[in-house]
């Protein structure tokens, strides 16, 4: 029986045993409950005399089987599915619950990404709310052209719900199952990664703790301390910068189209993009110099209206935006994901640049796969699982970073783009609006490759 389970096991027992000879009783379920661990050690190499929920107190090591750095998507959600499994896990997140709810980032997903939601038990407010894209719209020079999802890949189709209400539902699920997550953790810090015996050490306002794994999953995103915690020569990285940022905005007004606009045009790439039927999420390509006090309400509505086109320019309702800010945009991908007994995904792993809307979706696929595996080595003893993971998720992160690049170059205005690149990009979305092959492939990628692809 796997340890957590003969946990649950003994807490019923201990439970229903309580009012006849509890002496007695409790005895004999502890025996048997210390039995059942030192069994599962013995075959895992590993020991959890303590239960990772009693942490607290400074100075104490506390025990789990896998310790996972960041309560963003990849981190969250490797934490359903590995307590799905029945494998124990703690999240120590340098963040406060509300900041990491209230982050606005990504806002569409993929199938495999609501395919996950409903299997880790989160997957009803993402049907009653999301909004259902089974196509979208591409526009060059301001001429639009429609790309269906459904009718050519039998009916497939994106949901567009935003990462934030991602995180709700993560966060009230793993409240629901008692998933801990230390929130607030500073100075979280990997160490003995290469040993059997990996750690993490971190401080809250009780003071420095210590939690001892067997694995670490490092999901603490692009700036995280886990990959900045393997040796460099260790790891290769690969890494794309492009020479502009976009500028973001929120505002409650009802989007211009039911489904998504990726508009190039001459003066760059433009978005038009929702979060809900009265909520809308544009986006303008600008320069790195640009500061957001640059860009006014006024002015942003008026270059959007121009970058879409006349086509659906009319039907941009303008309001006042309630968040703005200026992301650069940046492909990178480190290899191998793993260091030791340290494994990396979503964010800390690689970035991709927003226009194929991939990054949330990535990090959740990497962690499906990591998380079988996880359960695989635990259920086994085998490590093919876990051996395989870099080189299964690598596989499948390659082609949506591909994806994402190669969008990106069709849409916006690079600075040493001169006559002939514009006429190339024209061309190609030109033929992309003329050819069905084509559309099956921009759709097959967009919705999402399966898993195994
Ligand atoms: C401004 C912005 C806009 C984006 N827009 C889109 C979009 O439109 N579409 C799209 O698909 N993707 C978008 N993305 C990407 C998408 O949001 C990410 O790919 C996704 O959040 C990745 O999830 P993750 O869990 O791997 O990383 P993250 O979401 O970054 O989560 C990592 C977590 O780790 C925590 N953490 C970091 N360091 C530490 C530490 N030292 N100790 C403990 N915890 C730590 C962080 O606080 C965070 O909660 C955007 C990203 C950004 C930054």
């Amino acid at each position: 029986m796997h340890a957590t389970a003969s946990r649950r096991a003994f807490a019923k027992y201990a439970t229903l045993s309580f009012n006849t000879d509890m002496t007695l009783e409790l005895f004999v379920c502890s025996t048997y409950y210390f039995i059942v661990q030192a069994v599962t050690a013995t075959r895992n190499g590993a020991w959890h005399g303590r239960s990772a929920e009693n942490s607290g107190r400074e100075g104490e090591a506390v025990r789990t089987q896998v310790g996972i750095i960041g309560a963003g998507p990849a981190g969250l959600f490797l934490a359903h599915l590995l307590h799905r499994s029945g494998v124990d896990c703690v999240v120590l997140e340098n963040r406060s619950r509300e900041y990491v709810e209230s982050r606005v980032r990504a806002g569409v997903l993929e199938r495999t990404t609501v395919q996950l939601m409903h299997e880790i038990g989160i997957g009803d407010r993402v049907v009653r709310e999301g909004l259902v894209h089974a196509g979208t719209t591409l526009a060059v020079n301001g001429e639009p052209f429609h790309v269906d999802f459904g009718e050519l890949l039998d009916g497939a189709a994106v949901t567009v719900y935003g990462q934030s209400e991602v995180m709700k539902d993560l966060h009230v699920s793993a409240d629901r199952l008692g998933i801990p997550i230390h929130y607030e953790a500073q100075n979280v810090t990997p160490h003995d990664l290469d040993g059997e015996r990996p750690k993490i050490t971190w401080r809250s306002q009780k003071g420095v703790h210590s939690l001892e794994c067997d694995f670490i999953a490092g999901c603490d995103g692009f700036h995280g301390v886990s990959r900045a915690s393997i040796p460099a020569d260790a790891i290769k990285v690969f890494e794309r910068t492009y020479p502009f940022g976009w500028l973001g905005i929120l505002a409650e007004v009802p989007p211009c189209n039911h489904e998504l606009i990726y508009a190039n045009h001459e003066h760059g790439f433009a978005l038009a993009s929702m979060r809900s039927p009265t909520r809308s999420r544009y986006y303008l390509q600008c320069s790195l110099d640009d500061k957001i006090e640059d860009w006014s309400d006024e002015a942003i509505w008026q270059e959007l209206a121009v970058r879409i086109g006349d086509s659906f320019a009319p039907k941009i309702t303008r309001g006042p935006s309630f968040e703005k800010s200026i992301a650069p945009l940046r492909s990178f991908v480190c290899s191998p994901l793993r260091y030791g007994r340290l494994f990396l995904a979503g964010d800390a792993a690689h970035i991709v640049p927003p226009t194929g809307a991939k990054g949330l979706n990535l990090a959740a696929a990497d962690v499906i796969v990591l998380a079988k595996a996880l359960a695989a080595f635990y259920a086994s003893g085998s490590t093919r699982e876990i051996d395989g993971y870099s080189a299964r998720a690598l596989d499948r992160i390659w082609k949506a970073e591909r994806f994402s690049w190669w969008l990106t170059h069709l849409t916006h205005r690079f600075p040493h783009m001169d006559g002939f690149d514009r006429q190339m990009q024209v061309a190609e979305l030109e033929y992309l609006r003329q050819s069905r092959a084509a559309q099956s492939v921009f759709a097959e990628n967009y919705v999402g490759l399966p898993l195994n692809a």
